[in-house]
């Protein structure tokens, strides 16, 4: 059976967290297990560079960080190809292909850009660079250099991989049926909110557990964690739908066990300090295998570095075999 290529990939801007965990990581290590595809995940550091120019160590850093998240939750790199996106030129060449194929009317109308822009006024301020503005169609050279044709992605990813789909479908309108439309396959899991109930979990707003965190950074964490604001004393009966320990509960324990707690704390049965402290408990079950297969790859980095070699090395020869059938179709395969 032919495997279907994968696409998937992160910005190396810090340490991943149980969001990209239940986000995505879990799903990735899932297709890969199920032997039906053909994983490629991209470190996308030239991605993470077009709003971090002015901070190169910052990505450069991360870029093992975020491989070593990949390798300790059961990311298998005999299954599945993990390279850099810097060091594959061919992306570089073939977006500037495809710059040709969008209009920047159609770049500022992709709802994920505009989005993200209004989210980094402070990086960008009133006017965003050519790069960042432009990154959809790197990204869409990303995918189909790569010929990946199933792409795992959150809704809010979705215009991404529809300006993916448009800009190949003009090219292939002009140059002939080269290019594969890629398909986004809605990922069921959604985004994980932070420890403070914000929507998002992330570094800048410190409200997040990281893979790597130490048993008691995690107990630290959880501790903080917002809970329903209107309990006082420990027999307050409370409201377990506006705690994010009950929320995290959901994602970590044994529905039987997240019903008893919601119908406890309703009750005024249940303090909130015994609540986290069992939760925590529950998350470093989850992260302790984690931090166990980290901690061998922190103590062994020549193996990342191995890892990240003959995966780029891989990629690369994918990509090669990609110019090759997009030049020839452009005419632009010189003494071929
Ligand atoms: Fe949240 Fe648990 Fe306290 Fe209820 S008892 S408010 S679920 S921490």
């Amino acid at each position: 059976m032919n495997k279907k290529r994968i696409v998937t990939g992160d910005r190396p801007t810090g340490r991943l967290h149980i969001g990209h965990y239940f986000g995505s990581l879990k799903n990735r290590v899932k297709m890969q297990e199920s032997g039906d595809y053909d994983p490629y995940i991209l470190v996308a550091d030239v991605q993470a560079l077009t709003d971090n120019f002015n901070n190169p160590e910052k990505v450069r850093k991360n870029v093992r960080e975020v491989v070593m998240d990949y390798l300790s939750v059961g990311i298998d790199p005999k299954k599945t190809t993990i390279y850099i996106q810097s060091m594959i030129p061919e992306t570089a060449e073939l977006t500037v292909f495809y710059s040709n194929l969008v209009t920047i009317a159609r770049l500022e109308r992709n709802p994920t850009v505009k989005t993200e822009i209004a989210q980094k006024r402070e990086v960008f301020g009133e006017s965003v660079t050519y790069g960042f503005l432009g990154y959809p169609v790197s990204q869409a050279a990303d995918i189909t250099v790569m010929d990946g044709k199933v792409i795992p992605v959150g809704e809010d990813q979705l215009p991404l991989i529809e300006q993916c789909r448009e800009i190949v479908r003009k090219f292939n309108s002009i140059y002939g049926e080269v290019l594969t439309e890629p398909e986004a396959v809605l990922s069921k899991e959604k985004r994980v909110r932070g420890l403070d109930g914000n929507e998002k979990m992330g570094k800048s707003l410190g409200n997040a557990i990281y893979l790597s965190d130490s048993e008691e950074e995690v107990n630290k964490k959880v501790m903080s964690a917002v809970t329903d604001p209107g309990r006082i004393k420990k027999d307050d009966p409370g409201n377990p739908d506006i705690c994010m320990v009950s929320y995290y509960h959901k994602l970590f324990s044994e529905e039987e066990a997240c019903k008893t707690i919601c119908k406890e704390c309703r009750a005024g049965e249940r303090g909130c300090v015994g609540c986290k402290k069992e939760l925590a408990k529950m998350i470093n079950a989850t992260l302790e295998p984690i931090r166990e297969r980290r901690k061998y790859y922190e103590e062994h980095p020549e193996l990342v570095d191995e890892i990240l070699r003959k995966g780029t090395e891989k990629a690369r020869e994918t990509a090669k075999e990609t110019m090759k059938k997009v030049k020839k179709a452009m005419m632009l395969d010189y003494f071929e």
